[in-house]
């Protein structure tokens, strides 16, 4: 990459400002009920402490404060959970910029210290020059490891970079490593797996991975208004009757270009959506009433069978409406099946990553990324502003 990254800086006595993504779900009493963001931070703070610096000074977002001071938008509960997790003590102080949070970092006995949530101050989502200059101003250098905000220029992904060498951290490095490699040069047969709720939030994934895959897999949602563009019945599931001749369109430009798409031969259905609702097994055709709410047994096998002669694997959005244990089956069957093979698995952000983490199958791929939004606008070809700001080597 053509990019700093952390390894490239000289950080011993360095002030050192590691941006973050601690955006953590909490409960009704603030317990964190989910701490992979903290976890996979751990390796580049871990890394950083090893080089001796002065200090390490972490920011993060959390939540949508609206740019005031909340206690329910506190980052407290991350800097107790970050204790416990490195064994060593975290100081946390209460705002993020100014000349009092200046002299608590100078007078810290602690190298770690953890600022107050950043977006309780508005300034931070506008990008504001001064905001991100105070940023600066409380280091000698900047590392960004946070790829879930890296496609939003922001104070602290973008603005700061201005004012001081920036530097990837190894979390974002992976991330750009993993989705840039299965862009540029994946190993082939390369085989992307889409679903999700709606063809729009994907038609600019697919025509950017049309001419780099072998076979794109469709299932979810979306699926039906493919299956509505290839004449099939649909009952009443999901459709985009504005995209049914885009749908046409890329499944004509995937025959052209020798592209497999895969569709589901078979599906579950329902009268009605929620915990406990029958379900049963429609073919092709989806009867009148009926709604698609997860890919069925044939096309499970199918998807597998082909997904057995991949090398590389890309996968963003569940096949099924997977929060639903009922209508879990087709995306944890597939997950199943692709954390058994040798191929390169990455699994995009977001919904795919949690329902892979639902399964428990996480340490069986190669890598899910933690970047919903960033992974998508990755996977579209977009540059993203967090990492695009970032220093040249
Ligand atoms: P996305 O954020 O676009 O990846 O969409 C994820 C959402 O798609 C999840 O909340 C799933 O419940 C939903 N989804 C998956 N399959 C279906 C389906 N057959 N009908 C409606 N929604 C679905």
């Amino acid at each position: 990459m053509a990019k700093l990254t952390v390894k490239d800086l000289e950080l011993k006595d360095k002030k050192v400002l590691l941006r973050c993504d601690f955006n953590v779900p909490q409960d009704e009493n603030l317990n964190i009920t989910d701490d992979t963001r903290i976890r996979a931070s751990l390796a580049t703070i871990k890394y950083i402490l090893n080089q001796s610096p002065k200090k390490l000074i972490l920011i993060s977002h959390l939540g949508r404060p609206d740019g005031k001071a909340t206690a329910k938008y506190s980052l407290k509960p991350v800097a107790q959970r970050l204790k416990e997790l490195l064994g060593q003590e975290v100081i946390m102080l209460t705002d993020c910029v100014g000349e009092t949070v200046k002299k608590d970092i100078e007078s810290a006995k602690e190298t770690l210290i953890l600022l107050e949530n950043l977006r309780f101050h508005p300034e931070e989502e506008k990008n504001d020059p001064v905001f991100s200059q105070s940023l600066a101003s409380l280091a000698e250098v900047f590392v960004n490891d946070a790829f879930g905000t890296a496609h939003r220029a922001h104070g602290s992904t973008e603005g700061v970079t201005h004012y001081l060498k920036s530097a990837s951290g190894l979390l974002l490095e992976k991330e750009i490593n993993y989705l840039g490699g299965a862009l540029e040069k994946p190993k082939k047969p390369f085989i992307v797996i889409l679903g999700g709720a709606k063809v729009s939030d994907k038609i600019t994934v697919i025509e950017n991975l049309l001419p780099k895959a072998d076979e794109i897999i469709i299932g979810g949602g979306m699926c039906y208004t493919f299956l509505k563009a290839q004449g099939q019945k649909i009952g009443n599931s999901k459709l985009e009757k504005d995209k049914i001749d885009l749908a046409r369109d890329i499944l004509a430009q995937a025959k052209k270009q020798k592209v497999k798409i895969s569709l589901p031969i078979d599906n579950l259905v329902t009268d009605k959506i929620g915990e406990g609702s029958k379900v049963e097994i429609a073919g092709e055709d989806i009867p009148e009433g009926l709604i698609g709410v997860d890919i069925g047994p044939k096309t499970i096998d199918n998807f597998c069978a082909d997904l057995k002669g991949a090398q590389t694997i890309l996968w963003n959005g569940p096949l099924g409406i997977f929060e639903i244990d009922a209508f879990a089956n087709g995306t944890k069957k597939v997950a199943e099946c692709i954390s058994k093979l040798k191929a390169i698995t990455i699994i995009g952000g977001g919904d795919t990553a949690a329902a892979i983490s639902k399964f428990g199958l996480e340490d069986k791929m190669t890598h899910v990324s933690t970047g919903g939004g960033a992974s998508l606008e990755f996977l579209e070809g977009k540059t993203l502003p967090g990492i695009a700001a970032l220093t040249e080597r």
